[in-house]
């Protein structure tokens, strides 16, 4: 944990008072501003607009078109009527001048506009104009007085999310008042030198800019440096994190390698590519050196990160240590169970999974062969660490993505007596942005490039009225002695649902398109034995075709297979597809991946181009999150890490690599900040609450 002193709040320091400071603002409005996040007079500089409106450019009287449209004029007279009808029973007409012309408008049920405005007065309409036999209409739907300086018109506006008990213009009000008591007295954490350097604005105008701009491109120039600033907060914070706990939190000092690991090198039929070989010399290090490991292995589909994790478990285990895997759900923890005993078996080391479906006699002997350390590599869910299973010398931890291993799992392992090295692995690539802030807390080590001799999968998409090309194109590939998948629809609601579905389709196939072969069927309801046997008769080429849920998607691995059929392929995700499509394209044949789909929106057809163009899984990556955003893309929330709320990592990621730069070379020269006070600050603020962080002082 870092100790980030938080200064003394100093009472006047005008952007951490409480709203009530501002007028207007009573205890009932005080709740409803509290709704939408909005404490004190920061949280309301930093509540950006969604939108502007355009209300500097009135529309002469004269000249009105059909339409929305918005007006100014000289009020000349008013009048309030009573309206016979089922719905309307108040008009108030307003009959509006300007040099050019004139117009009428018209507010329902507000009869008190009668009171408060009147001939003379100038004011600002918005509505939507119909031509009358008698002239203009304007069916208004607002107004304002025009007054130089108004906050609501003239000018550009800001619209903003609301909430119920709250209008925009008292929003709009609001932010103007804090701005006013606030923007004299604003400090710019931000070097001037950093900040001339990087082109941005100076902070006082950019937030005035960001909410009353005088044109649309300084309102983004304000919004930029404001998301510099919060990026900046976050790669500064994430980089002290990384340093504080390279210096601090002790891990295992694994031994240097042995011949356990020379053995299982010789035992590979290959030997590790470059960029396989440098994340190794990474993890290595890393595992060597006293300090905790906490790194993030990624690389592409296919780009052989199993072997070297294969590597990290050896290690540790040639050390003496045991070594623990983690997988999101028990199927998949049982293939790589099945993985690490073909890489590990062989080399005498013992693997064991260990998932709810161990129980009695069978999960009490396991449990001891844990406790012993006669069981060197355990693999499970993350419920291994959460049920207390207990480990006689654990000095390893590989987990996956979703679940990280945060600070508080490490505790909770340290109170055991044991502090494990930790590597986090990924199924897919990861977006650069994703790793440098979600995952931004981690050491990164990415292998780059693939094994040799593998050929892009081509890629092609059909419409489900052309299955019998597909199908036929599939039957093609078999007869020249390869394999193939097929990937059943994806049925999120029900594992039950999905293994119907499964069973339905290699049915059809069997009696149908491909009823010359054979067909096998696997999904997540078999049993772990029945799998087993399933895949070991793909695997020996005994069936021909495998009819799948995504239980394939990580870990088989049968080179021979040189096609993959995926039904209803718009339903899936391009991360997964991706990994789908990783199932092929394993040996030196060509392969094929055929997405079936009729897609029902723009943003799925363009995952299936994407998906037929890219083969490359980071630029895919990036695409994902482009169409989906980042907390799709990382499926549940990460915990653990403030939310970015002006920064938009597709939209601004070139400052967020910027960024990144700038902080490691400030925390190079200053670990803790000591000579940035003010940056210091905005950490802790951004930091607020968040486990990574213990404050202090
Ligand atoms: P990932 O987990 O990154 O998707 P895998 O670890 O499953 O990839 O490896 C994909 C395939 O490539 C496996 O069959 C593996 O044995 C093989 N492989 C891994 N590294 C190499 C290498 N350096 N040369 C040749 N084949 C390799
Ligand atoms: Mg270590």
């Amino acid at each position: 944990m870092i100790p980030i002193r938080r200064d003394s709040v100093t009472t006047e320091d005008p952007l951490r008072q409480p709203l009530r400071v501002l007028p207007g603002v009573g205890p009932s409005r005080q709740q409803v501003l509290a709704k939408l996040g909005l404490n004190t007079v920061r949280d309301l500089l930093y509540y950006l607009p969604f939108r502007y409106e355009d209300r500097s450019h009135p529309s002469p009287l004269g000249y009105l078109a059909p339409g929305p449209v918005v007006v100014v004029g000289r009020i000349k007279a008013v009048e309030d009527r009573k309206l016979r009808g089922p719905k309307v029973q108040r008009v108030t007409t307003i009959v509006l001048a300007d040099r050019t012309g004139q117009a009428t408008a018209l507010f329902f049920n507000q009869p008190y506009l009668a009171h408060e405005l009147g001939p003379g007065q100038v004011i600002m309409v918005q509505g939507r104009a119909v031509r009358r036999p008698g002239g203009w209409e304007i069916a208004a739907h607002g107004w304002e007085l025009w007054e130089r300086g108004s906050a609501h018109a003239g000018r550009i506006v800001p619209v903003y999310q609301v909430t119920q008990g709250l209008s925009v213009r008292t929003l709009r009000g609001l932010i103007r008042a804090a701005l006013d008591i606030s923007l004299p007295a604003i400090v710019d954490a931000l070097p001037e030198s950093l900040r001339t350097r990087l082109g941005l604005a100076d902070l006082p105008w950019a937030l005035e800019v960001v909410h009353f701009p005088t044109d649309l491109p300084s309102a983004e120039k304000g919004r930029r440096r404001l998301a510099w600033d919060e990026l900046f907060a976050l790669e500064l914070g994430l980089g002290m994190a990384r340093r504080y706990r390279r210096e601090r939190e002790k891990g295992v000092r694994h031994v240097p390698d042995g011949p356990l690991l020379a053995a299982y090198f010789a035992s590979l039929p290959f030997s590790f590519t470059a960029g396989q070989q440098k994340a190794w010399n990474e993890i290595r290090a890393d595992m060597e050196a006293a300090a905790a490991m906490n790194r993030l292995l990624q690389g592409d589909v296919g780009s052989g990160k199993t072997v070297v994790a294969g590597a990290a478990i050896v290690k540790a285990v040639e050390g003496g240590y045991q070594a623990a895997m983690m997988a999101p759900t028990e199927i998949l923890a049982e293939q790589h169970g099945f993985t690490l005993s073909r890489l590990l078996g062989p080399l005498g080391i013992q693997v064991r999974v260990l998932t709810g479906t161990v129980e009695g006699r069978a999960r009490q002997e396991a449990l001891q062969a844990i406790a012993s350390g006669r069981t060197q590599v355990v693999v499970g869910t993350h419920a291994l660490i959460q049920e207390g299973v207990s480990f006689a010398n654990l000095g390893l931890v590989i987990t996956d993505e979703q679940h990280r291993f945060g600070v508080r799992q490490r505790a909770a392992l340290r109170a055991k007596g044991s502090s494990p090295d930790v590597l986090v692995m990924t199924a897919t690539p990861i977006p650069r942005t994703l790793a440098m802030t979600v995952f931004g807390d981690l050491d990164v080590s990415t292998i780059d490039g693939l094994p040799p001799g593998r050929h892009p999968v081509k890629t092609v998409w059909f419409r489900r009225s052309e299955r019998a090309r597909v199908y036929h194109g599939l039957a093609r590939e078999l007869e020249l002695g390869h394999q193939g998948y097929v990937i059943c629809p994806l049925i999120e609601e029900s594992e039950k649902l999905q293994a119907q579905a499964a069973t339905e389709l290699a049915q059809e196939l069997q009696s149908g398109y491909l009823r010359k072969y054979r067909v096998g069927l696997l999904h997540g309801r078999l049993s772990a034995a029945e799998k087993a046997a399933v895949f070991e008769q793909f695997r020996s080429g005994e069936l021909q075709v495998l009819v799948a849920t995504t239980v394939v998607e990580v870990g088989v691995d049968v080179a021979n297979a040189t096609m993959i059929v995926i039904e209803e392929a718009d339903r899936f995700g391009l991360a997964q597809l991706h990994q789908l499509r990783g199932r092929v394209g394993r040996g030196t044949a060509q392969s094929y991946c055929v997405l079936v789909a009729d897609p029902n929106s723009d943003t799925a057809r363009r995952r299936l181009e994407t998906m037929c163009r890219e083969h490359d899984g980071f630029r895919i990556a990036e695409a994902d999150l482009a169409l989906r955003g980042p907390g799709e893309v990382l499926g549940t929330r990460q915990s653990g890490l403030p939310d970015l709320r002006v920064a938009d990592l597709v939209h601004d990621q070139d400052l967020l690599f910027k960024a990144r730069a700038e902080a490691e070379q400030i925390l190079d020269e200053d670990p803790l900040l000591r000579s940035h006070p003010l940056l210091r600050q905005s950490v802790a603020e951004m930091f607020r609450d968040r486990a990574m962080f213990a404050t202090t002082g």
